[in-house]
């Protein structure tokens, strides 16, 4: 890793993608790829693609349960693992960490688990207009099955969220707040500790869907003051097939399994049956050995840049995308405009030509980005758009990024004048 500040608080993501071997590859247009898709997956770097190798070759065992070395050294680093995850989230132990397959497994846990013990008929469930389906469906299904309401917090015209309309839901006292740290489709950064302090005086507990915030800016559990917060590896150049649920640790003490069957178990007998200790009551079966590995060597190596250099590179990203879009006639970018309030995530429509084209006419050029609706379908029903192009950006990212993308823009704004 060679980071060059460019700026004191800007580092060189050209230089970055040396660790990552993806970008060795040319695109087929021949040029290099300009990769503006990481909010969707992020590529590895090669540490954490030798760390998956190096547990699967030489660390390889099942864990929790091997008396024998083998084992004994697969349960160390995956608890050890664990242990890093904790610490990258502020959280105050490890056996607040639970092991899952991603942000969204790590959601349901909570609507299951947590939900369906303590909802009923009459209750309220609050979320916000903003959600990835991921904080949405799971709240749904759950309203549906215990009788309680659910209730959405209203976004504003430029994308944030009405607090003024979550103080007045707030008034109806919910039992669960359920919020985006960042919005994928809009790439609003919510005011969490604030919200989580709101919450709280209205007597509700906090789930935080972190899986666009904890791969790209400092985030502490203990200062944002919430119960929950769910993760993905992929997203914060980890494997896939791992996330974590923080949650704490006597709300996980409280709350009965999720899934069930070996591992999570203290005794069985053909009669009924005793948990494990937290964390393990949740993780049952099998779980992600090396992938755990490698989400370790993912937070070390974000680690190494430092995650306020992180946010101030992306930060910097966004500010020179966003005057470079709102630039060009016909592009409208959603979302707020101050850069404080705006991850490195850019959604925008360009007039006259549906997003699947614009990726399209993108790709030609090498340019990555997606288009959709970004599993957000009510952000797009509120701004009355069938789906937007987005970019994001990440440590590997660089202005000759930005300046793709506005290329991109007009290639293709060219190409549907000409036809
Ligand atoms: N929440 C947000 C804000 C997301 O952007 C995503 C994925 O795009 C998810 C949750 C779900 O993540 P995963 O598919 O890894 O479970």
């Amino acid at each position: 890793m060679a980071i060059e500040q460019a700026r004191p608080d800007v580092f060189d993501g050209m230089a970055l993608r040396a660790d990552f071997p993806v970008f060795d590859r040319l695109h087929r247009s021949g040029r290099p790829l300009a990769f503006l898709d990481s909010a969707a997956s992020a590529p590895k770097p090669r540490v954490v693609i030798e760390a998956l190798a190096d547990a699967y070759g030489h660390h390889y065992a099942n864990v929790h349960r091997g008396i024998y070395e083998l084992s004994e050294d697969a349960t160390a680093r995956f608890e050890a693992a664990r242990a890093v995850v904790a610490r990258f989230v502020g959280a105050s132990s490890p056996r607040e960490v639970v092991f899952v397959r991603n942000a969204t497994e790590a959601i349901n846990l909570v609507a299951y688990s947590w939900g369906r013990t303590n909802l009923t008929a009459g209750d309220l469930i609050l979320s916000t207009e903003m959600e990835h389906h991921a904080n949405l469906v799971p709240w749904q299904q759950l309203a549906a099955e215990t009788g309680a309401a659910l209730e959405f917090v209203a976004i504003t015209d430029d994308g944030r969220l009405d607090l003024d309309d979550l103080r007045r839901r707030l008034g109806r006292r919910p039992k669960l707040v359920a919020v985006s740290h960042v919005s994928n489709a809009l790439g609003t950064i919510n005011p969490v500790a604030e919200i989580a302090r709101m919450a709280h005086e209205a007597g509700a507990l906090v789930v935080l869907d972190a899986a666009q915030s904890v791969p790209h800016m400092p985030v502490d559990v203990v200062e944002l003051g919430i119960d929950f917060l769910a993760l993905s590896g992929h997203k914060m150049l980890g494997p896939s097939g791992i996330g974590a649920l923080w949650a704490r640790r006597e709300l996980l003490e409280a709350m009965p399994p999720f899934l069930t069957g070996g591992s999570m178990i203290s005794k069985v007998t053909l009669t009924g049956t005793t948990w494990a200790e937290v964390p393990l009551k949740f993780e049952a079966g099998t779980p992600a050995i090396a992938e755990a590995a490698g989400l370790a060597a993912a937070i070390g190596y974000l680690e190494e840049i430092g995650m306020a250099n992180v946010r101030a590179h992306e930060r910097f990203l966004f500010e020179r995308a966003w005057s470079a879009l709102r630039a060009i006639d016909g592009v409208r970018v959603l979302g707020p405009s101050a850069p404080d309030e705006h991850a490195g995530v850019v959604s925008f429509v360009i007039d006259g030509i549906h997003p699947h084209d614009v990726a399209t006419v993108f790709d030609h050029h090498g340019v990555a980005v997606r288009a959709g609706h970004h599993c957000a379908q009510p952000v797009m029903a509120r701004y009355d758009l069938p789906a937007t192009t987005r970019a994001s950006f990440y440590v590997y990212n660089d202005l000759d990024d930005v300046a793709r993308l506005t290329e991109a823009i007009h290639a293709t704004q060219q190409l549907f004048r000409a036809a």
